[in-house]
């Protein structure tokens, strides 16, 4: 009988979150969905040393902006509780002890000066940082090479100790990972991981494998830096007696850098200026700001379409999909194996169609938003659809609507003017002074009569309308921008129309 799908996204709460871990999160989700099972969100606590504070909530609210919200995790309970793995500390134990019975792991009792040593001791131009392992534990002070006596001696005396899985020599450890096929591993290269740590934590070695198992995982998808862990995961899985259980694997490829040149970091969105963690991020022990995809103006609905295109597609050319139609489309082989290059130029392009294909209502939000930071207060549906309807074409990141929509809402602070005065003259002048006065003494007019008046007007002053659309659109915004003038002029009304002309002149 096939297992109930169930997958987990399994974050430690360091730090923000990098838009690798948020595909992550996504890739689990849409094959849960589909398949319909269970997407957990399992909090990987266990390195204290690593905890940082606020993260784990980051993690939730990120989750939450994106729309992909957890069936089981710490904030929304479920039957596998508690979901953090700090609080569930008193259950690995009793599995690194009965690896040890089994002799499938022993104690160690080296100090960190013994180590330190050790790895003095071994270094080698070949092998800059030996590692503890099948070569080197003979060297070293644990249960395979005192005495029996006396690790029960050091035991009883409280020594401390962790418990290393002891790796094989000479085997092959392999698995069928869902993207990248067989991938086979030598148990000579890896070494002997710590399990469980001098605080009777586990690590997160075998701590990922017994709640993977207790929590009945099906599928297990990660990012590809986790790969080299796989051979101990796997023989973790089957020391324990737990083999038949074993989720099915799928390692994500890398995300990289523009030029394609290794795994893409936080630093390199500081040096080429653009946003690689989610939502904004606050290092509580530095103060040190990140920006983040929201706060730089991304929709979520362009996140996930984006973020889903990372290493992924559909076998056609579509781009944009929505989430439904991801959960629908969705398949493991067709995730590429190679790193997928990011692009910030083809991020804004996702963004730029889904405020294109957005419709006002949905934007209306977002929008309000940006222009409520610069202290623009909009009180009319209405009129705020319609802004919306005529600028989202020209914006691209949600803060363009603050240029492309305030001078709807509020009059222009600066104009430049500097623009207008080389070709400015008295002809012109008379031209707005005129327009002006007919708009005050006119109807309100749909944008098509108000164009047709003012061509009319420019003909009676042998003006041509080309040379007075740039001097009436600075009148209207203040600068180059903007949708169409008579557009603007017949939404913002014949009164203001006439105001802002009248103001103008007066500056020239
Ligand atoms: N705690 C690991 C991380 O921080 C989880 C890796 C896994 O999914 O096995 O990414």
């Amino acid at each position: 009988m096939n297992k109930k799908v169930r997958v987990r996204f399994a974050p430690s709460p360091t730090g923000g979150l990098h838009l690798g871990g948020v595909r992550t999160v996504l890739f689990n989700y849409l094959f849960a969905k589909q398949q319909g099972g269970d997407f957990i969100v399992r909090i990987e606590d266990t390195d204290q040393t690593r905890f940082v504070e606020g993260a784990e909530e980051y993690i939730f609210n990120t989750l939450k902006w994106c729309g992909l919200h957890p069936d089981e995790s710490p904030l929304h309970g479920g039957p596998f509780a508690p979901y953090r793995q700090s609080e569930r500390k008193a259950s690995y134990r009793q599995f690194a002890e009965q690896l040890v019975e089994a002799g499938y792991a022993y104690y160690a009792f080296d100090t960190p000066d013994e180590l330190d040593q050790m790895r003095f001791n071994h270094k080698t131009a070949e092998n800059p940082s030996p590692q503890y392992n099948h070569a080197l534990r003979v060297h070293m002070r644990n249960s395979l090479t005192l005495p029996a006596e006396e690790v029960k001696d050091l035991l009883a005396a409280g020594t401390p100790y962790v418990i290393r899985i002891k790796m094989p020599l000479n085997e092959t450890v392999s698995f069928t990972d869902m993207i990248r096929g067989e991938v086979v591993f030598h148990t000579d290269q890896v070494d002997d991981k710590v399990l469980l740590k001098a605080d009777g934590m586990p690590t997160y070695h075998l701590a990922v494998v017994v709640d993977d198992y207790a929590m009945k995982i099906s599928h297990a998808f990660r990012g590809e830096e986790w790969l080299p862990s796989a051979p101990v995961h796997i023989l973790l899985w089957k020391y324990l007696g737990w083999e038949n259980e074993m989720p099915q694997w799928a390692h994500l490829p890398l995300i990289l850098k523009p030029d394609g040149n290794g795994k893409l970091s936080k630093r390199d969105g500081d040096r080429l200026g653009f946003p690689v963690f989610a939502m904004d991020w606050t290092d509580p022990k530095t103060g040190e700001k990140t920006i983040g995809f929201k706060e730089r103006g991304f929709l979520p609905q362009a996140f996930i379409n984006l973020l889903a295109l990372l290493g992924w597609n559909d076998g056609s050319d579509n781009e944009i999909f929505t989430l439904d139609e991801l959960v629908n489309k969705f398949s493991m082989d067709r995730v590429h194996k190679g790193g997928a290059k990011f692009d910030f130029e083809k991020a804004k392009w996702y963004n730029h169609e889904w405020i294109k294909r957005l419709p006002a209502a949905d934007l209306s939000s977002h929008v309000l938003a940006v222009l409520a930071e610069q202290d623009i207060v909009v009180n009319n549906e209405a009129l705020l659809y319609k802004v919306i309807d005529l600028v989202k074409e020209r914006c691209t990141l949600l803060p363009d609507f603050v240029q492309q929509a305030s001078f709807f809402f509020k009059e222009p602070v600066h104009f430049d003017t500097d623009s207008l005065k080389p070709k400015w003259d008295d002809i012109k002048k008379l031209f707005f002074i005129e327009l002006a006065m007919g708009l005050e003494l006119s109807k309100e007019m749909a944008a098509a009569d108000l164009e047709k008046e003012f061509k009319e007007l420019a003909a009676a002053h042998q003006l041509k309308p080309g040379d007075l659309m740039l001097p009436f659109r600075i009148m209207l915004v203040g600068g180059k921008f903007g949708p169409g003038v008579f557009d603007i002029a017949t939404t913002i009304g014949k009164e203001a129309t006439a105001a802002r002309i009248r103001h103008v002149l007066s500056l020239l």
